[in-house]
């Protein structure tokens, strides 16, 4: 259910485990162990060309073009396998807004920012931060917004469409291109859509990913008496269509991820996230802005959290491939470490703290004092409890910023009266934010 866009208020709270909570539990009923087209493609590639890495079967099993889980999909919310902290309170994204809308006037004001979002999912984040935005618009006056979306699910770009895009201004499709989609929201703001980060534009950027990084590819790796051996996939000889999990007998390349003082006997690293993690962070060093990544994740700590979710339970992951999300908590350690100190980056940070420092309570407080419907403020209570609860999403998710070295040690902005060196402000959600 989705409230009139004015009337700021909560959505539906269903009964539904998170993805954060729990890890793979390997045991699924047999009926669930159906033949899927994904199961028939991975084995006959296995036969083929012998066992992949646990990296290769996410990456098929989630965004092959033809058969992947996100790219024909509408996984999110009640009818489908998760639901996420925008989908569940609008309060999320409008205080992420605040938070853009923050950095953007501790850096300077600039006359222009892009917001990017990666995995932006139904838009519903991209949607409440627009509306954050409309409604300040006389502190955002003058200032040219354009929002890009990097989205490689051909079924959510579409509903992206339908919930950001003013619907009387058609959409401009080219599959071909690498813009493969352009609309203009409904107050106004062009929204391109790409395939990859690499495709958008390089200009005075906000970067925001909100359970993006959990769902790239990871290898894993297990510690033997011979030293770090990497888990593949093979097709088990002893049941006919089923997976199972394998060493490998030598040396993989992907070892080459693993730190070299690494104590853990078990560890995922995940490429695809460093890769990222260094462009966003050469972009940021070139032209300012700053990235908001919020996930579930570990500082460098957790061993196997590979696991899978289907219709809100969780699901083995080698089981009928294709029907369920895969994923891996991130590892903000390696995310730090990969930004190479070319930007400055700023926790992670538990969820309920940084949405308390964010202001939620007063927020919730207004929407409470607005609303005199019992079920509506029923579902603002609850959807709080769900975002801070520190058993529910409140210690389990984290939030992590990239930001340049200026805006934290004094740069462009502000001078103190009293001091010879500029002085930098508090970056909100990471500070406690002052309510004026
Ligand atoms: N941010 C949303 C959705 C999270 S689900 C929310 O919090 O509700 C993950 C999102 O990332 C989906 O939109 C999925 O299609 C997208 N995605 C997955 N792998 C991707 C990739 N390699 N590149 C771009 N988008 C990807």
């Amino acid at each position: 259910m989705r409230v009139p866009v004015r009337c700021c208020a909560a959505r539906v709270v269903i009964p539904c485990i998170w993805r954060g909570k729990y890890f793979s539990s390997g045991n699924e009923p047999a009926e669930n162990n159906r033949v899927t087209p994904m199961l028939r493609h991975l084995m006959y590639k296995i036969k083929s060309t012998g066992p992949i890495t646990v990296a290769e079967y996410m990456k098929e099993v989630l965004t092959n073009p033809a058969k992947g889980y996100y790219v024909h999909h509408d996984m999110l919310g009640e009818k489908g396998d998760f639901i996420t902290s925008p989908e569940i309170s609008q309060i999320f994204g409008e205080l992420i807004g605040i938070w853009f809308i923050s950095e953007w006037i501790a850096a300077g004001k600039s006359a222009a920012f892009q917001l990017v979002e990666l995995g932006p999912g139904r838009g519903t984040l991209t949607g409440d931060i627009l509306r954050v935005f409309s409604q300040l618009g006389s502190v955002l006056k003058n200032c040219d917004i354009s929002i890009h979306l990097v989205e490689v699910s051909q079924k959510l770009s579409e509903i992206q469409a339908l919930t950001l895009t003013e619907e009387k201004i058609p959409l401009e499709r080219n599959a071909e291109s690498l813009v493969y989609m352009k609309g203009v929201s409904k107050s106004g703001i062009p929204i391109s859509w790409y395939r990859n980060l690499q495709d958008v534009p390089k200009g005075y950027s906000f970067y925001l990913a909100h359970e993006f990084f959990d769902v790239l590819p990871v290898h894993k790796f297990q510690k033997t008496p011979q030293g770090w051996r990497e888990v593949f996939i093979d097709i088990d000889p002893q049941v006919s269509d089923k997976l199972r999990f394998v060493l490998a007998p030598c040396a993989t390349p992907a070892e080459a991820f693993i730190q070299h003082d690494e104590t853990r006997d078990h560890v995922e690293v995940c490429p695809d996230a460093g890769v990222i993690i260094q462009e966003l962070s050469q972009r940021i060093a070139l032209t300012g802005g700053a990235a908001l990544i919020a996930d579930y994740g570990h500082d460098g700590t957790k061993t196997d959290t590979f696991r899978g979710f289907c219709g809100h339970r969780l699901h083995d992951v080698l089981t009928a491939p294709g029907t369920a999300d895969l994923t891996a908590d991130v590892d903000f350690h390696y995310l730090r470490r990969m930004a190479e100190e070319k930007v400055a980056s700023l926790g992670p940070i538990e969820q309920q703290t940084f949405l308390k420092n964010m202001g939620i309570d007063v927020r919730l407080k207004v929407l409470l004092d607005k609303s005199d419907d019992p079920s509506m403020r029923q579902q603002l209570l609850q959807g709080y409890d769900m975002l801070m609860n520190p058993k529910k999403m409140g210690e389990r998710f984290n939030f992590f910023a990239l930001l340049p070295h200026q805006r934290l040690h004094g740069g462009s902005h502000r001078m103190n009266a009293q001091q010879s060196r500029p002085s930098a402000s508090p970056v909100a959600g990471f500070d406690e934010l002052t309510w004026r």
